[in-house]
């Protein structure tokens, strides 16, 4: 088939006169691992996409995580149209479903009394640095290396750094992720090391004091999956609680995902604000921002500015009353669990008896492999294996035979509500032909 001299290619090359790079977010072209040109997409249903030469997958990309109800469910798609047709799509004034939508995630997020919706999770991740920032009158907030938190100057650091740069593993230096992001916006943020405890025990007790917030997506989920170890959230929310900061879980990933009520519902830690997006609107463009009452009410008495022209679209919160309703069904997470769990062990069991190195990481229905002899638990142990020539091979083989996931190790596989065993038999069935096809690039080759 080879999507690289095909109608794809034609659409692509015809896209990038008009569109920069051909794409409309750096993780979809050839710099994120999409070479020569990613498959251009004729369109979705369910778990299936189908590309512009006719080839059809069955899709583990899900968008990067919002697709958690697969393509075009009929219920969300019933949701939104009937919210553009029977009410118009904004208004610059409150309407009655902004509140059903918001309290649909009061009901189930653990430590969420009060939210407000944006559109991205970048900005979901801005308001809620600003209002921990005001409620402490401190500006110093803790970031983790490897985590993603959007692409803002303010935070868009040390996400995938260059580690002959990144400096001494306890005391990470600040490194920007892009050109044109100031050098000012480095000294507001402490780097650290994830999931390990002294390190961070040690910072605080210095830098405590100066620390606004401690910002922590609960599941590490921007360099494949890297579960907390035992402790570790419970660690974070005593430092912060001990020396008066905020601590923020960006549950972009993990909201609604790993549990109903996300990450903090399941490992039963309790932050004092949450960054939602992905799964809350089930693919369509929405973000909240969420806490306790007290931080939140910097912004609702308009002490903290919060705003956006498109926030709470009619769109934006039909997505989120029908995505979280689908979720509330009972048994919901039980089958997420048990689809993904059987893939995740599939794919393990096929690597092993071939002979290749492999840790399988996963917290439910999100995970990711590692061709490494041991569990990765932070971003230095993961990058030597980061972007891994092997596993990009495999994926090419595993597109060839109709699996969607993204070429890079960084990104994640996603299941949704509507993969079915019987689409994990033909996943597990082309997993283990790609590995036949590739097991000696697998076996003898390296990652770097
Ligand atoms: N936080 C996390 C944990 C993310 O994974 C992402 C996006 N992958 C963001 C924030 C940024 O969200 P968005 O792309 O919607 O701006």
């Amino acid at each position: 088939m080879g999507y690289d001299t095909s109608s794809s290619e034609i659409a692509y090359k015809r896209a990038e006169q008009v569109i920069a790079g051909g794409v409309n977010s750096g993780a979809r072209g050839p710099d994120a691992g999409w070479v020569p040109s990613p498959p251009v997409v004729a369109r979705g249903e369910g778990a299936e996409l189908w590309d512009l030469d006719g080839n059809r997958y069955i899709d583990h990309l899900l968008a990067l995580g919002p697709m958690i109800h697969g393509h075009a469910h009929p219920e969300m798609t019933q949701a939104v149209t009937a919210a553009i047709r029977d009410l118009s799509t904004m208004y610059a004034l409150p309407y009655e479903l902004e509140a059903e939508a918001a309290r649909a995630i009061v009901d189930v997020v653990p430590s969420v009394e009060l939210v407000r919706f944006s559109n991205s999770g970048t900005e979901a991740v801005l308001h809620a640095t600003r209002i921990a920032r005001a409620a402490t009158g401190r500006t110093l907030v803790v970031r983790f290396e490897g985590q993603y938190h959007g692409w803002a100057d303010q935070l868009e650091w040390s996400h995938h750094p260059d580690l002959a740069k990144a400096g001494p593993v306890l005391r990470p230096n600040a490194l920007p992720g892009s050109l044109g992001i100031p050098e000012a916006f480095g000294s507001a943020l402490a780097v650290m090391p994830w999931n390990d405890a002294e390190a961070i025990e040690g910072f605080m007790a210095e830098r405590g004091h100066e620390v606004a917030a401690i910002l922590t997506e609960p599941v590490m989920g921007n360099t494949g999956v890297i579960p907390p170890n035992a402790g570790y959230l419970e660690l974070l929310r005593d430092l912060t609680t001990r020396h008066g900061a905020v601590l923020i879980f960006d549950e972009v990933i993990t909201g609604f995902r790993v549990a109903l009520g996300g990450a903090q519902a399941k490992y039963g830690v309790t932050p004092d604000l949450t960054t939602m997006a992905k799964a809350l609107g089930g693919g369509f463009p929405v973000s909240a921002i969420g806490g306790k009452r007290s931080l939140m009410e910097l912004v609702a008495d308009g002490s903290v500015l919060h705003a956006g022209t498109y926030n709470a679209s009619t769109l934006a919160t039909a997505a989120v009353v029908a995505s979280l309703g689908i979720l509330s069904k009972p048994g919901t997470y039980e089958r997420l669990y048990a689809t993904s769990e059987r893939l995740q062990h599939g794919i393990g069991a096929i690597l092993t008896d071939a002979g290749v190195p492999v840790q399988v990481q996963g917290v439910g229905p999100m995970f990711q492999t590692w061709f490494s002899e041991t569990p990765v638990t932070n971003y230095r142990e993961a990058a030597a294996h980061l972007n891994s020539p092997r596993y990009a091979t495999l994926v090419r083989a595993l597109l060839e035979r109709g699996v969607m996931v993204h070429p890079s190790n960084i990104e994640l596989w996603f299941v949704s509500t509507v993969h079915t065993d019987a689409h994990v038999d033909r996943v597990l069935e082309a997993f283990a032909d790609a590995v036949a096809e590739t097991r000696e690039v697998l076996v003898a080759g390296t990652d770097a």
